[in-house]
């Protein structure tokens, strides 16, 4: 105990965090930590040749292997209000993003995830629905009534590091998600991962209750919820390398 550098400031007593929407400040929770994966896909496909396709095939054999270990699925919207509400997770929760809003999801993942009771958040460009390619209004609708979350992913897929037209990509792109569907949009995934300390808080301002980014941590606070780390699972990881970051195996 000779030297006393920094002393460890950072847990101290300065919090009672800022203003958070929606939130219930009753009670505080014990820890407030809530241990969960987040996985990323793009396209699940047979055709596309890239890393950010996913074969079906390799995607069944996936979700297979976390139904036998008994993962559950919940939405970022639901970690969002566990983390902020305290209200309890399922045993072994698993969170299941899609980023852009290609067809080929609804087309290919959406029936696998049915076959084992899953649901995911589906994060969704604003000027792209119903261009060819990307998910119909209706597609999504039925998503919704599936349980699936839809969130926002900006209205260009723009990097708001260097675009500063936020107001229209992050703000009305919660709007106008909302309008079409009917239903309250919760949370946003930051194109290309990509979002300074102003653009995360412009995403609180906008009401959005969670951002989602990159990386691998899986214990989620509350200083992390605008910038939770979700982890990018690739079209070349065989199931040994896609169990090895999963937190829960036998
Ligand atoms: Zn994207």
């Amino acid at each position: 105990m000779t030297d006393t550098p920094t002393q460890a400031v950072e847990e101290s007593t300065e919090e009672p965090a800022a203003t958070e929407p929606g939130d219930n400040p009753t009670e505080e929770q014990e820890s407030g930590i809530v241990q969960a994966p987040i996985l990323l896909y793009h396209h699940i496909s047979e055709t596309i040749d890239s890393q950010y396709n996913v074969h079906p095939e390799r995607f069944a054999e996936q979700m297979k292997w976390l139904s036998d270990r008994g993962y559950s699925t919940i939405t970022v919207a639901d970690l969002a209000r566990a983390i902020r509400e305290g209200i309890s997770v399922p045993d072994r929760p698993v969170i299941l993003t899609f980023d852009d809003g290609y067809r080929d999801v609804y087309e290919n993942a959406f029936p696998i995830l049915q076959k084992y009771g899953y649901t995911a958040t589906f994060y969704i460009v604003g000027e792209t629905i119903d261009k060819a390619g990307n998910l119909s209004t209706s597609e999504l609708l039925e998503l919704v009534a599936a349980g699936w979350e839809i969130g926002s992913h900006s209205m260009t897929h723009t990097d708001l590091n260097e675009d500063d037209n936020w107001e229209y990509e992050i703000y009305n792109s919660r709007i106008i998600l909302e309008e079409k569907l009917g239903v309250e949009v919760f949370t946003f995934a930051y194109p290309y991962g990509r979002a300074s300390d102003a653009v995360r808080s412009f995403t609180a301002d906008a009401g959005y209750t969670a951002a989602v980014g990159l990386g691998s941590i899986m214990d989620h606070d509350k200083y992390d919820l605008y910038f939770l780390h979700r982890k990018e699972v690739k079209s070349w990881y065989e199931l040994d390398f896609f169990e090895e970051f999963l937190p829960w195996k036998d």
